[in-house]
């Protein structure tokens, strides 16, 4: 071989070898080849070919050649043995020339490794992407722009039942007789097919009950779009639980509507017959010359006893129900305990048991309702008497607590309360100990009692010890006033000729009205009407100082009423209280919303109902 043609063949990229037809060995091997197999140029000169192609065809192919046969191969992929003993994949072709009156065979071959170790792991890749979509239980869907679909995984051939892979565009045509709002579906795809890097949901709900949410994003290559992804995902189950949770939620607050309404219609069915009982015997009561004013008292005593029955059982129904509000103000803890001690004082000695009072020097601000604190407090002083030995003592005192509460506590001697039984103490209707059976008591107060303290952010607490005594509390968060008014104020009874109109269906009701003012305001004079009908026409022929409303007249309700009252030119501007068996704190709040000017609840309590008349006979009303 010249050297110029040697230079040629080593200035070539391209692999080549030159083999003798004859004996099959290599008689030219340019630089590129010796590089790429890795030998040096002349150790591959000589060298059988067999010793770079090893496999079967390549064996068969070179003995084809040495027989006179088939001297051509065109771009074929196959691996040569390197020196070092790996094989490397070339592409390949062989022609036979001649050469100084010599046939060769010259095989000129390229490295295609890398490109062998990329197609493979696009490969891969392809094989995982697979096996993902195929492994989710999702639907999914890929499409070409114009939404020709390119992949569709088997769980979304499942869930539309769909198996007619060869008209893949016939897909979202077959989903749509599926749902109950086709056209929406449609024109959602619209959207997504006329704006390509749209991201969006669609809900669908199948005729069959199913649920299932699509969601669909651009596929791109870089930033170009190339395609849809739509994922479908099955939300029968959540939809379903929903939809019984919003059942259950109606019906809960159906029940809890209906159960306010049997309160509101129990509190006033016995508060109507206990207004006359009670109102009755206070009017024995008051009566000094009457010599039956003990017996009067004996009816008070049980009536009082009876309606603290009803109050708890509908107290402790009302904050069940998420009726009970409480307010929440700065308040001192201070005057209530001096409320507490005073109106516990006839108790404490009717039971022969001293009463003390311990007492910080300065004000206990907390926040809170004090009506409600004050109930608290009683609840656990009049057990504390209750629940007392004979001449056993009862402290009430306010302390402060390491975490800056202040400790409201009741402290008695009395028996105790052994441990298992304080773990029921708190539950509705739980009496304990052996005392329970002789001592009068429903099992309430305690368990109201610390709902009632939730209500306010408190916390209430028992120590007990057999024998001993217990110790009753209840902590509240301390708080600094802003500022503080006192409450107190009390109206002026001048004695002025005033008129009274009281639209009241109940006879008793009526009767009783009649003898209070009778005996203890004899300069206030009274008319009386049974229906709202008959009311309203004496308001406007009288034109009274006052009116006393029933709220459920037999004609109409008082608030229909008093919407009437001040409407009419002449009677607008007269007060109106309303007196009602319905004494739920919402109901009174309603009233007073509707424009009101006081609100008595029955029973009746005299000596709190007679201020509240003449404060509101005090004054001419502005109308609304
Ligand atoms: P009632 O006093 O109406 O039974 P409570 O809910 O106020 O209802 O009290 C529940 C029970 O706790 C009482 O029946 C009584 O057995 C027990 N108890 C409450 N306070 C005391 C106390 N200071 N000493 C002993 N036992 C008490």
């Amino acid at each position: 071989m010249t050297l110029l043609a040697h230079n040629l063949l080593d200035a070539c990229a391209t692999a080549i070898l030159a083999v003798s037809p004859h004996d099959l060995r290599i008689v030219s091997a340019n630089q590129a080849s010796a590089l790429l197999l890795g030998y040096a140029q002349h150790d591959l000169m000589g060298r059988p070919i067999q010793d770079i192609e090893t496999g079967l065809q390549e064996h068969f192919f070179w003995e084809d050649v040495r027989n006179g046969g088939n001297t051509h191969i065109s771009q074929l992929e196959t691996d040569y043995r390197h020196a070092q003993g790996y094989f490397l994949s070339v592409c390949k072709s062989v022609r036979s020339t001649v050469w100084e009156d010599q046939t060769l065979c010259v095989i000129s071959f390229y490295d295609i490794s890398q490109s062998k170790r990329i197609e493979r792991e696009s490969a891969l890749t392809a094989s995982l992407l697979y096996a993902t979509l195929e492994s989710t239980a999702d639907g999914i869907v890929v499409t070409d722009l114009d939404g020709h679909i390119r992949h569709c995984n088997a769980a979304m051939m499942q869930i539309w039942q769909w198996s007619d892979t060869r008209q893949s565009e016939a897909l979202f045509e077959w989903i749509k007789p599926q749902l109950s709002h086709a056209e929406e579906f449609q024109h959602w795809l619209d959207l997504l097919y006329s704006d390509p890097y749209l991201e969006s949901q669609f809900a669908a709900h199948l005729l069959d009950g199913r649920f299932y949410d699509f969601n669909s994003q651009a596929q791109r290559l870089g930033e170009a779009p190339e395609g849809r992804i739509f994922s479908v995902h099955d939300t029968t189950a959540i939809k379903c639980s929903e939809a019984a949770l919003r059942i259950a939620h109606q019906k809960a607050q159906a029940a809890s509507r209906a159960k306010s309404e049997f309160l509101s219609h129990m509190s006033h069915e016995l508060r109507t017959p206990l207004n006359a009982i009670l109102g009755f015997a206070q009017l024995i009561y008051i009566d000094t010359d009457n010599p039956q004013r003990q017996l009067g008292n004996y009816i008070i005593n049980a009536g009082r006893h009876l309606l603290d029955m009803i109050n708890e059982v509908l107290d402790l129904a009302s904050i069940e129900a998420g009726k009970l509000t409480v307010r929440h103000e700065t308040i001192d803890l201070t005057p209530i305990v001096r409320d507490c001690c005073e109106l516990m004082q006839n108790l404490a000695t009717e039971k022969n048991t001293q009463l003390f009072i311990d007492l910080p020097p300065n004000c206990c601000w907390v926040e809170g309702d004090a009506r409600r604190i004050k109930q608290i407090l009683l609840n656990f002083t009049s057990n504390a008497i209750k629940y007392n030995r004979p001449a056993g003592r009862v402290t009430i005192s306010i302390s402060q607590t390491q975490n800056n509460n202040w400790r409201l506590m009741v402290s008695d001697t009395g028996l105790g309360i052994s441990q298992t039984d304080q773990a029921q103490l708190f539950m509705a209707f739980s009496r304990v100990g052996e005392q329970q059976e002789e001592i009068e008591g429903t099992g309430i107060g305690l368990a109201f009692t610390r709902k009632l303290a939730q209500l306010m952010q408190g916390t209430v607490g028992v120590k007990s010890q057999l024998d001993i005594g217990s110790d009753f509390w209840v902590d509240f968060p301390a708080v600094t006033p802003a500022a503080h008014q006192s409450s107190s104020g009390s109206a002026s009874t001048e004695a002025k000729q005033r008129h009274i109109l009281y639209i009241e269906d109940d006879l008793l009701s009526q009767k009783l009205m009649s003898r209070i003012l009778e005996q203890q305001r004899a300069h206030y004079t009274l008319a009386l009407a049974s229906t709202a009908a008959a009311g309203l026409l004496l308001a406007q022929q009288q034109i009274p100082d006052l009116i006393l409303l029933d709220r459920h007249l037999p004609d109409a309700t008082g608030a229909s009423l008093l919407v009437q009252l001040r409407m009419n030119e002449t009677t607008r501007h007269i007060p109106v209280i309303a007196l009602s068996g319905d004494a739920l704190a919402e109901d009174i709040h309603q009233a007073i919303q509707l424009g009101f000017d006081a609100y008595l609840t029955k029973p009746l309590d005299i000596a709190k109902a007679l201020p509240i008349i003449d404060n509101a006979l005090g004054y001419t009303h502005q109308g609304i």
